[in-house]
């Protein structure tokens, strides 16, 4: 069975009716800021955390410092202290001194816009890195594939896979260039208010008549 014939007219209907919820954090700091640092940032925060407590701690960060340079000059326990309620925040404190230290000392202070200089700064997955690319710079190659992206991709047919990093190989192959800026926006909308982990509420699914529901026990 191809479930891919449909991806075209799949992805019109939900840029058609999710436009209304929430918008996730990565398109908000993008459309409000324009900045790779800021969406950088942003996406190293909100690894295991949610876009709720995301969204407000970034914005109280980027009112103290939003440069490298600004970043730099904090204390690593003033840092911890303002991004506390995100989840290893420790961890995420560390990680974004020394990255803003990278890019002072070897990218003149901007973040690098190619993939693999990316994913050569510690911290930085495939995910972030093409979040950066995608919202940061506004760049069509990439496909970020969080835990909704994977989730939803493989209910609907579109995938096979097991992990966020397999799904962003496959998906490169079957979504074309005009549907890839859109995709984790309205991917990250539909996981977090119709296609949920547990128990989707296919019923009220725009794409209910599309999706095979793959895997998919119990629905609402
Ligand atoms: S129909 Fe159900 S499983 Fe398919 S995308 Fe919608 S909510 Fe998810």
């Amino acid at each position: 069975m191809n479930y891919t014939e449909n991806i075209s007219k799949i992805m019109f209907i939900l840029g058609k009716k999710l436009k209304k919820f929430e918008t996730p954090v990565a398109t908000e700091i993008s459309e409000k800021t324009r900045d790779p640092f800021m969406v950088l940032v942003s996406c190293l925060l909100s690894l295991r955390t949610m876009d709720k407590i995301t969204g407000p701690i970034s914005e109280k960060l980027f009112e103290i410092a939003k440069t490298p340079e600004e970043i730099a000059d904090i204390s690593l326990e003033k840092l911890e202290k303002i991004i506390k309620s995100v989840n290893y925040y420790k961890t995420k404190a560390r990680r974004i001194k020394d990255i803003s230290k990278i890019l002072l000392e070897k990218y003149n202070g901007k973040v690098p816009d190619k993939f693999e200089e990316l994913m050569s700064l510690k911290g930085v997955g495939k995910k972030t890195a093409s979040i950066v690319m995608v919202y940061g710079y506004n760049k069509s190659h990439y496909i970020p594939v969080d835990s909704h992206v994977h989730v939803i991709t493989n209910r609907l047919g579109w995938v096979k896979t097991k992990n966020a990093d397999q799904t962003m190989d496959e998906l490169m192959k079957i979504i074309s260039k005009k549907n890839r800026l859109d995709l984790n926006d309205l991917f990250v909308r539909l996981g977090q208010n119709i296609c949920t982990t547990v128990s989707p509420f296919c019923s009220k699914c725009p794409i209910n008549n599309y999706c095979p529901k793959i895997g998919i026990k119990n629905s609402r």
